[in-house]
């Protein structure tokens, strides 16, 4: 697949974009310890499974969530999926059987891995993403990266690389004529790395955001090679976040609820010790509203326009779809 500028574009990385890509967190568990690995305290080490941010505790969790969002590819990560594989065989079977062939999934490891490791996820997995140390970048044709790369693409994955954005990026320019695609994500800020990133004298770039300043310029002795791709920190949360939302936010709204442009839904909320009677009064029909921890959930604006005639505690409620958190509550 190519943009409009003729450069390759790995298929995970487009269905990414849109929003349709469910992020399948199989295990917090990893053999490394990168300095600036991202994961959160809750999920870093932790051996428990995510789809995006639900937890999955049984099969029917990972199918609702990719449900939620018509999912139309999984990308599996971690920690280092790989330590799970026999979990991730099992998850990549059951979307498989879910939602057929055509299902998109691409798998990120730290490892350079085996015969032994691909070979279970030929035909369940179509594209790998390696994540080779930092340390070993300067040397990386002489690491096992090479001879794994060309052993994923024997069994016939799409293979490619995908690292943060650290000084030294330009040490992986040649392992560029073996992939498909290098993918460079923005360095950020995490709350399990932030002491090391002060420790090496790393600053944030601005206060409301997680990039690192400088993390462009370690890219740049990459950008502009047709295989290169630059992932800011900015695009995932404006874009990809907000586009998955939007897809969550319109599969899973209630007749009554209104779908933001930021993929919120947005209702009214009237606490009543008469739920019957507030129906009633409203004239509220099947479908325009739901009874929900003993209060009726509205239409916002049907609620506004009867704020003075109704008795009880009046609210526009925004969250994040599918009960999810809450942005705002403005009383009325
Ligand atoms: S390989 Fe990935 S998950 Fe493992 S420590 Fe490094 S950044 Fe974290």
């Amino acid at each position: 697949m190519e943009d409009a500028d003729n450069r390759y574009v790995a298929p995970g990385c487009t269905l990414c974009r849109e929003g349709a890509k469910l992020v399948l967190f199989v295990t917090g568990r990893c053999d490394r310890g990168c300095w600036y690995c991202p994961l959160s305290a809750e999920r870093k080490g932790a051996d428990r499974v995510w789809a995006n941010d639900r937890e999955v505790v049984d099969d029917d969790d990972l199918l609702a969530e990719a449900r939620a969002m018509s999912a139309l590819g999984t990308g599996v990560t971690g920690g280092d999926p790989l330590v799970a594989l026999d979990r991730v065989v099992h998850y990549c079977r059951l979307l498989r059987a879910a939602f057929g062939p055509g299902h998109h999934v691409h798998l990120y490891t730290g490892r350079a891995p085996t015969d032994d490791e691909l070979r279970p996820l030929v035909g369940l997995v179509d594209e790998l993403r390696l994540h080779p140390p930092h340390d070993d970048w300067h040397r990386i044709l002489e690491t096992p990266y090479p001879d794994a790369i060309r052993r994923a693409r024997a069994h016939g994955f799409a293979i490619g690389v995908e690292v943060p954005s650290l000084p030294g990026l330009e040490g992986l320019l040649p392992l560029l004529p073996l992939v498909d695609f290098l993918n460079v994500n923005e360095l950020e800020w995490g709350e399990s790395s932030a002491d090391a990133m002060r420790a090496r004298g790393l600053e944030l770039a601005e206060q409301h955001g997680n990039a690192v300043v400088g993390a462009r310029e370690w890219a740049r002795p990459l950008l502009g090679h047709e295989k290169v791709r630059y992932c800011s920190s900015s695009f995932k949360d404006a874009v990809q976040l907000r586009e998955r939302m939007i897809r969550i936010a319109v599969n899973t709204a209630r007749p009554f609820d209104e779908v933001t442009g930021d993929g919120t839904v947005v209702y009214g909320r009237l606490s009543s010790d008469d739920i019957g009677g507030a129906v009633a009064a409203l004239e509220l029909g099947d479908g325009e509203y739901a009874v929900v921890d003993g209060a009726v959930e509205l239409g916002w604006e049907r609620l506004a326009a009867a704020r003075t005639a109704i008795e009880g505690e009046k609210a526009i409620v925004e969250r994040y779809p599918n009960r999810g958190m809450l942005v705002e509550v403005i009383p009325l």
